[in-house]
């Protein structure tokens, strides 16, 4: 009836160049490219989420509170539990804190760093402005500071280890951006597991801070989207009026419960996996032509001599998929996350290859 309909005269004109989000999928290959746990479960934990999955009815809503895992995550992190949300996945929170505070407003975002945390703005109608790192990846806290007494700022993003490039902040650096602003500091500690100082020390000192962590990286639940939030109990009242109430599903509450509840099974695998950080970074060292960055995290950001996007292309070819991450401030840079020791293997034999090395 209607043939002249066109969805995009109504979209919100603010969203027209917005792409989305494509996560490479290649069958069959060695993925090393979205920082993932490896491992598989921890057979003790996957037995006993079958067993108590058993007992659970789906026909009833999950607990929008989630209560029981609330606990957990107070158990674990020594926060209180009117301090805490959980979101699916630590996504979704990012886009509640950006619905919450950010729409209308600024949001500082200290880059390079997770593109996610600009995407997430633009969705919420607030203005991401970029305040890059030094060189090495430091935050430029003077500059930090200064940006936020302009306008109108309502959140900074800064991310502990930096995704993507493996850096930590001191939380000194952290305190002294606290201090300096009216706006919310977010730290992301989404690879906290891995290494870093928390800021955690820093919540009681400061009501303006939120931390984001999340269960998909260190407790390889990524396809659970489990993600949480600590800050200040007045933060997390206000973004409880934004959250979905059902927004975490009840498997992913009796999972994410139940991986908390046996949490030192993960110590030996994260453990395993920093050692073969150590050794991956070593070898790419050892490459001609290849740049490794210092990395507190389960990835390592290197830059070639070769185009990154040709990199990228050839390791693809060879059954390898690492991140292609070129880009301002990372020129011919890619991220590989740390494997099993065969997978790494692999990718340095390829990585050879394609660098004529
Ligand atoms: C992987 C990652 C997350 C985790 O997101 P989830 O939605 O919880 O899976 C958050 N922040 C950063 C910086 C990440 O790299």
């Amino acid at each position: 009836m209607n043939g002249s309909f066109d969805p995009l005269a109504l979209m919100r004109p603010d969203l027209a160049e917005l792409v989305p989000y494509r996560a490479e999928s290649h069958p069959g290959v060695v993925k090393l490219d979205a920082n993932e746990n490896p491992y598989d479960f921890p057979p003790v934990i996957l037995e006993e989420i079958w067993h108590r999955m058993g007992k659970q009815f789906f026909n009833r809503y999950p607990d929008p509170a989630a209560r029981r895992l609330v606990e957990h995550l107070s158990a674990y992190t020594g926060t209180g539990r009117d301090g805490i949300m959980v979101g699916n996945g630590s996504d979704e929170v990012i886009l509640n804190l950006m619905l919450t505070f950010g729409t209308g407003g600024r949001v500082l975002i200290a880059t390079p760093t997770f593109t996610m945390y600009g995407v997430h703005a633009r969705i919420a109608g607030a203005a991401p402005v970029p305040v890059p790192r030094r060189a090495g990846f430091a935050l430029d806290v003077e500059a930090i500071v200064k940006a936020a007494r302009k306008g109108d700022t309502r959140l900074i993003f800064l991310c502990s280890p930096n995704n993507p490039t493996g850096n930590p902040s001191p939380p000194e650096e952290i305190a002294a951006i606290l201090q300096n602003t009216r706006a919310l500091v977010v730290v992301d500690e989404a690879y906290q597991e891995f290494g870093g100082e928390s800021c955690l020390p820093l919540l009681e000192e400061y009501p303006n801070l939120v931390i984001l962590r999340t269960l998909s990286k260190a407790f390889g639940l990524a396809g659970l989207r489990i993600g949480y939030l600590l800050a200040d109990p007045a933060v997390v009242e206000l973004l409880m009026r934004t959250k979905q109430p059902y927004n975490l599903n009840a498997f992913s509450q009796l999972a994410a419960c139940t991986v908390l509840a046996h949490r030192e099974e993960f110590n030996g695998l994260i453990k395993r996996i920093l050692a073969d950080r150590e050794e991956l970074f070593r070898e790419l060292q050892a490459i001609s032509g290849v740049e490794p960055f210092p990395t507190e995290a389960n990835f390592i950001l290197f830059r070639t001599s070769l185009p990154a996007e040709r990199v990228h292309r050839e390791l693809l070819a060879r059954g390898v998929l690492i991140r292609n991450m070129h880009g301002p401030g990372l020129e011919n840079c890619l991220r590989v996350t740390v494997g099993k020791r065969d997978e790494n293997r692999l990718f340095l034999e390829k990585l050879k290859e394609v660098l004529g090395a």
